[in-house]
């Protein structure tokens, strides 16, 4: 008897453990762990992942059913794959198949064909295999789904001879070109030349060439280019038997254009030491974190680069991790220039069958480096020689939905497996991981100087309270005014950078001072200008702009607050002469609109770039000469115990687009508190004064890194029913955990109402605390299924990016 253990995706009520299957004669040969099934579940069939092949079953032999269908003949999930799973689920307390699912591509879950395509010749496949493939070298799987030939399929693709792939079908997405095979057999092409006729002389010529090509394969038009041939002939000379067409799929290419090799700098001392160091937890096997502090223009990717090199010389993969927002064109063409087609990315701007042909091509080794958003670190390499992420801070790299994991824990826990280095680089470090690089559990590495020796640009900070008093009601103030005129005369280039945290524009009654809110949630509609609605960012939903309030009738309805359409309008006001380009979620929301963008922002093509937290980072234009923010406050107030250290972080990185080239740069901060020490020591972008500062605010308030957090919210649609639920709930924490953990709450969540539900929320502060996880799968145990049938819902957010 052969039974597999699957674990099964019924979304709509999760049940977090194994089931047993028996597996059918036919297909024990053929299945394995990390394979995916369908199985029958309740009165449906649902997917399911093999996690486990055993030989007995405690399950009785009437009450046990068998697997309905085996999806994959290669496992899409390895053996590590299956382990890190069961970690994640511990470790974020979410269910196992949402941490299976999460490793995989979309289209894996979605609708696809299976392929198989031959690797060598006809004649060398079991015999039993050869009909299928007498006219084509791609067959669908289906044909084979019989008796038998499944086994011989299997060996088949053991030996090597032929590759099953599962085919994202998708309108418009699969290239495929048209090849020209030539004949194998010399006596063939010499019995057709034989027989035609002495006239047809191109006919004669053509295979005359082709017998010097005996079964070689080219591009249509080259054959005919290469031997100056019409098709007509070469269709003739087909239809002897001479040739045949043959069509190959190409993958989908997510790379809109070529990019130009580089090669290796020649490192600084700096970046030599740092790299030294790297290379040496490479070669010899060692798991060990960096944590790689330069200040911006330091040279962190040049270095990451030469470790990458060393890595492939070594034989192993490397996964690169750069925020999503980070992802644009110029930094993967940084990769791409220098590993060519060796380079995969993943990120959320590829459809779903680019993003599956990227993972194939990982998951087949067709390629060695990987650049991606957050969920790259789980690409599918079985020899990960290095994990690098780009701007560590970021909190993009923590998953918001189950599982909510974070990228930098995932890296770490696959390098203890792979037995390689992490690389964590930042400018602006989170300060969990600089407190670890103090404490030695990271390895701290330091770039204190630009590449290129530039200086870092000059900071001028100005009190936009003074503007005021001058009577200066603008957005601008007169010295960003008059920066901007230098720059625009002297043909220099700028970024305005508008911090729009919460502080989007929104329509309020002026007589009454009522705001437009969402129907769903307890938020301000957003008013976009492109379309003249009202947009709830929380759920979507959209209204017209009403003309009247409300509230109390009155006309004097309208929108207030900077948005950066508002900025741009003032801006060409202002300066009626400057070309600017806007980058916001607007004017990016279709697919290569950023990356148009930028470059006609590279090309020169505009004065100033304006925009949102998109263009803090990773942009390196030579031409930059002034960087302004308009607002730099506005994160600061916001109602999390992170603000300072997002402010700090955010001036520093948007200060860092300016002079990082020949010409010299100067960044302007407006803000209403330049007295705040994430400004004044943003400005002398003074990281280690700014740690210790912020390390000592946390230390009061209890805040990570001190302390640990751990966010639990529970919601539902009526109000009297989240409360008592979340009161019953902090009641059980409170019983179960020990004395020395806070547990602030139940208090209602800062958004309490999204899409219709109430939501409350508890926080627990931690220092050690082993029971933790343990309660928690308690409380899950001794609630879940009353609560499922009550619509309640129970989230555990474990170091919550944000409270
Ligand atoms: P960071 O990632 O630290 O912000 P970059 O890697 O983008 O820094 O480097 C900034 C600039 O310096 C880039 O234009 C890069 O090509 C250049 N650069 C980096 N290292 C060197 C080096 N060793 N020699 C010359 N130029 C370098
Ligand atoms: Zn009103
Ligand atoms: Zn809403």
């Amino acid at each position: 008897m052969k039974v597999a253990e699957v674990i099964v995706d019924v979304s709509a009520y999760p049940i977090d453990r194994p089931f047993d299957y028996l597996i059918p004669e036919e297909m024990q040969e053929l299945i394995e762990m990390g394979c995916r099934v369908k199985v029958p579940f309740g009165p449906r069939n649902v997917l399911g992942f093999v996690t486990e092949i055993k030989d007995t079953t405690e399950v009785p032999v009437d009450k046990i059913k068998s697997l309905s269908q085996l999806l994959d003949i290669t496992p899409v999930l390895t053996t590590e794959m299956l382990k890190l799973a069961k970690w994640l689920k511990t470790e974020t307390i979410c269910y196992e198949i949402d941490a299976l699912q999460v490793m995989l591509p979309s289209a894996l879950r979605a609708k696809y064909e299976k392929q198989v395509s031959l690797l060598t010749d006809v004649e060398q496949l079991p015999i039993l295999l050869q009909p299928y493939f007498q006219r084509a070298t791609k067959v669908n799987y289906k044909a084979f789904e019989k008796d038998g030939m499944l086994h011989d399929l299997k060996r088949a693709v053991k030996d090597k001879q032929l590759v099953i792939e599962n085919i994202v079908k998708q309108k418009g997405n699969i290239k495929e070109i048209r090849k020209v095979k030539i004949n194998e057999s010399i006596e063939t092409l010499q019995k057709i030349l034989g027989n035609i006729s002495k006239r047809a002389r191109k006919q004669q010529q053509l295979l005359q060439w082709m017998m010097n090509h005996v079964g070689e394969v080219f591009d249509l038009q080259d054959i005919l280019t290469d031997t100056n041939t019409s098709q007509a002939v070469l269709q003739a000379v087909i239809e002897y038997g001479g040739a045949e067409f043959v069509q190959e799929e190409v993958y989908r290419d997510p790379f809109s254009k070529e990019v130009k090799k580089t090669i290796s700098l020649n490192l600084t001392d700096e970046q030599e030491n740092a790299l030294q160091k790297i290379t040496n937890s490479i070669k010899n096997r060692i798991s060990e974190t960096f944590l790689l502090h330069g200040i911006t223009g330091s040279g962190k990717t040049e270095v990451y680069l030469q470790a990458i090199e060393q890595c492939l010389l070594e034989g192993k993969e490397a996964i690169v991790l750069v925020p999503e927002i980070s992802l644009t064109p110029q930094m993967t063409d940084r990769f791409r220039s220098r590993f060519g087609e060796l380079v995969a990315v993943m990120h959320s701007g590829l459809s779903v069958g680019e993003k599956y042909d990227e993972w194939r091509k990982i998951h087949e080794g067709k390629v060695k480096v990987v650049v991606g958003a957050r969920s790259a670190v789980f690409a599918p390499f079985r020899n990960v020689g290095i994990f690098i992420l780009d701007e560590e801070h970021e909190s993009t790299y923590k998953q918001e939905d189950a599982p909510r994991y974070h990228a930098r824990d995932v890296a770490i826990w696959r390098s203890e497996y792979y037995q390689c280095p992490v690389i964590l680089g930042s400018a602006t470090p989170s300060l969990e991981s600089f407190a670890r690089a103090k404490k030695n559990v990271y390895t701290l590495l330091t770039l204190k100087e630009r590449a290129l020796k530039q200086s870092l640009p000059t900071v001028h900070v100005v009190d936009m309270r003074n503007e005021l008093k001058n009577g200066n009601r603008s957005m601008f103030s007169e010295s960003l005014v008059e920066a901007i005129r230098t720059r625009l005369e002297k043909k220099e280039q700028m970024v305005l950078f508008l911090n729009r945290r919460g502080y989007s524009s929104f329509v309020m009654c002026r007589d009454c001072g009522t705001v437009v809110q969402c129907e769903n949630c307890d938020i301000s509609l957003t008013y976009h200008r492109s379309n003249e609605k009202l947009k709830c960012h929380y759920c979507g939903y959209e209204q017209r702009v009403p003309k009247t309030c409300p509230q109390c009738q009155s006309d004097h309805i309208r929108y207030f607050g900077t948005g950066t359409q508002k900025v741009e309008e003032e801006l060409t006001k202002l300066f009626p002469e400057a070309k600017v380009l806007r980058m916001d979620v607007d004017t990016t929301k279709t697919k290569g609109s950023h990356e148009e963008i930028l470059e006609a922002f590279g090309k020169g093509h505009a004065d100033i770039l304006l925009g949102t937290q998109m263009i803090a980072k990773g942009l390196d234009f030579p031409n930059i000469t002034l960087v302004g923010v308009l607002s730099a406050d506005t994160s600061l107030h916001l109602p999390d115990f992170r603000s300072a250290e997002k402010t700090f972080q955010l001036l520093t990185q948007v200060s860092g687009r300016a002079g990082r080239h020949q010409l010299p740069g100067e960044v302007i901060i407006q803000t209403y508190t330049p007295e705040h020490y994430a400004i004044e020591l943003a400005k002398e972008q003074q990281y280690e004064p700014f740690y210790e500062r912020e390390m000592w605010m946390r230390h009061q308030a209890g805040y990570p890194p001190y302390y640990y957090l751990a966010l639990v919210q529970i919601s539902h649609e009526d109000i009297m029913l989240a409360s008592e639920y979340a009161q019953k709930t902090v009641d059980f924490l409170r019983s179960n955990l020990s004395f020395n953990v806070s547990i602030i709450g139940p208090t209602a969540s800062s958004i309490s109402r999204v899409q219709n539900r109430y939501r409350y929320q508890c926080l627990i502060k931690y220092k050690v605390e082993p029971n933790l996880i343990e309660t928690f799968i308690q409380l899950i145990k001794l609630y879940r299924s009353d609560w499922i049938k009550k619509g309640i819902l129970l989230t555990v957010d474990l170091n919550p990016s944000s409270i």
